[in-house]
C-alpha cells in the first residue's frame, strides 16, 4: 500500500503519517523531515537548502526526487509507504510514478486533507510560538501557502484523472481525521 497524504502545509499530514506508521507499519517518507535532518547534520545539501526553506519556497525537484529515490532503495520490502510533503509539483508526481513503476509498484491512494486556509494561519501561528520553526513565521508561511496553491494544487487534477483521490475533513480533531483516513484506506 503506497499512499500520499496531500494538503497544504500544516494540514496535519505529519501527525497522521506518524499514526499510520505506528498502526500499520508503513514507512513515512517526509521530504521536509529529510531536508531538516540534512540541515541539522550540516551537510552540503543542508547548507544549500537552508535559506530556501526558511523563506518558505520549494527546493528544486531534482533534490527531493533524489532523496525519495534513495529512501525507496533503502526501504525495499516495506509493507507500504506514506508520502508526506512529496510530491509537491507535477514533475515530482511524474517522477514518483516512474520510480514506483521501476519497483513494480504504484500509488494506491491519495488522501486529501481538506482544510480552511484561514484557520491554518491560526494553527501555524500556534506551532510557531510552541516550536519556533523559522518557516512557520507568518511571512514565510504565507509564501508556503502561495507555493501550495501555485505549484502543488495542480496535483489534484493529476490524481483525479487517475481516480486515486479520497477527501477527508482535515479540520476535525486528530482522532476523527485518523478514523476517516483509516476508513478511506480500507474502503479501497
Ligand atoms: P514541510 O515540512 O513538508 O512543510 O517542508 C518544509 C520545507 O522543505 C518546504 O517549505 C520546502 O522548502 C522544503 N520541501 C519539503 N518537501 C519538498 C518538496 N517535495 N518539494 C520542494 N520542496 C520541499
Amino acid at each position: 500500500m503506497n499512499l500520499i497524504l496531500f494538503g497544504p502545509p500544516a494540514a496535519g499530514k505529519g501527525t497522521q503519517a506518524k499514526r499510520l506508521t505506528a498502526e500499520r507499519g508503513y514507512v513515512q517518507l517526509s521530504t521536509g523531515d529529510m531536508l531538516r535532518a540534512a540541515r541539522k547534520s550540516g551537510s552540503e545539501l543542508g547548507n544549500k537548502v537552508a535559506a530556501i526553506m526558511d523563506g518558505g519556497s520549494l527546493v528544486s525537484d531534482e533534490i527531493v526526487i533524489e532523496l525519495i529515490e534513495d529512501a525507496l532503495a533503502q526501504n525495499k520490502g516495506a509493507p507500504g509507504f506514506i508520502f508526506d510533503g512529496f510530491p509537491r509539483t507535477v514533475a515530482q508526481a511524474e517522477a514518483l510514478d516512474a520510480m514506483l513503476a521501476k519497483h513494480g509498484q504504484q500509488i494506491d491512494c491519495v488522501i486529501r486533507l481538506e482544510v480552511d486556509p484561514q484557520q491554518l494561519m491560526n494553527r501555524i501561528a500556534k506551532r510557531f510560538a510552541e516550536e519556533g520553526r523559522a518557516d512557520d513565521n507568518p511571512d514565510a508561511y504565507k509564501v508556503r501557502l502561495d507555493a501550495y496553491f501555485a505549484q502543488t494544487a495542480p496535483l489534484v487534477p493529476y490524481y483525479e484523472q487517475q481516480r486515486k483521490i479520497r477527501s477527508v475533513d482535515g479540520m476535525a480533531d486528530v482522532e476523527t481525521v485518523a478514523r476517516a483516513i483509516a476508513a478511506a484506506i480500507d474502503a479501497r
